[in-house]
């Protein structure tokens, strides 16, 4: 692929695959206006293949009710659209959807007010909630090979490591229907997710310092955390 050639969605001027005024029933849009790192024009083989997955089995149905459950995040009003439901209502109202009885949350040990709040919403909608938190096993974080003064809680201090293994392997085999992520840290998030082997959805990611809401640093990104923006070489 020619240097810079390469699919950047995130920088297109017309995002013309979602936004060109298309009726149901006519044709999809010309891409004489997505830009040259479209990857509608860099792969167009691939979209067949990605379709194709769509028609095993319960492939497409899982989508369909993926997208219900997003129609039904909204209201057609006659003055546009506006949302109706939070993150959490979503999870219940998509679980049901699904037929799902058993969730299984994996939380950060610092989210374990979370963990209980969101245990007991789910229960009180008919749920049974497994949870495991990242300090299960109580094994120290020297196992990973974690220096004394890379400890958080001091050199001399036990540390217990995070273990989104086994973290995954619990939720594994306590046959959930739904693995739900609370607040997992970057990294350790990944190896949970490369370890869980039922679907997966998550709830929240970890922000230390913006209430669990990353997006807060891109919206002020123009003004208290401009930094951001700088260009480092
Ligand atoms: S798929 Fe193409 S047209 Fe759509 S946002 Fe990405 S670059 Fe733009």
């Amino acid at each position: 692929m020619a240097k810079n050639l390469y699919p950047r969605c995130a920088k297109c001027p017309t995002r013309i695959c979602e936004n060109w005024g298309g009726k149901a029933d006519g044709p999809p849009p010309s891409l004489d206006k997505a830009p040259a790192f479209c990857p509608m024009k860099l792969m167009p083989d691939i979209y067949a293949e990605a379709m194709a997955e769509y028609e095993k089995s319960g492939v497409k149905d899982f989508a369909r009710l993926a997208s219900v459950q997003e129609f039904q995040c909204y209201e057609r009003h006659p003055d546009g659209l506006k949302t109706r439901i939070p993150r959490i209502e979503e999870l219940i109202q998509f679980s049901r959807k699904c037929g799902y009885k058993r969730l299984g949350i994996a939380h950060c040990g610092g989210l374990a007010y979370e963990a209980g709040v969101l245990t007991e919403i789910l229960e009180n909608n008919g749920f049974e909630v497994v949870s495991v938190q990242c300090k299960t096993g109580a094994v120290p974080k020297e196992r990973i090979g974690i220096k004394p003064d890379e400890k958080i809680v001091g050199p001399d201090n036990w540390e217990t490591m995070c273990n989104p293994i086994v973290q995954a392997m619990i939720i594994n085999r306590s046959k959930v229907d739904l693995a739900v992520m609370l607040g997992l840290c970057i990294g350790h998030d990944t190896l949970f997710i490369k370890y869980c082997e039922v679907p997966l959805t998550v709830i929240a990611v970890k922000d230390r310092v913006l209430g669990h809401n990353p997006l807060a640093a891109l919206y002020t990104s123009g003004t208290y955390y401009s930094r951001l923006k700088n260009k480092v070489d």
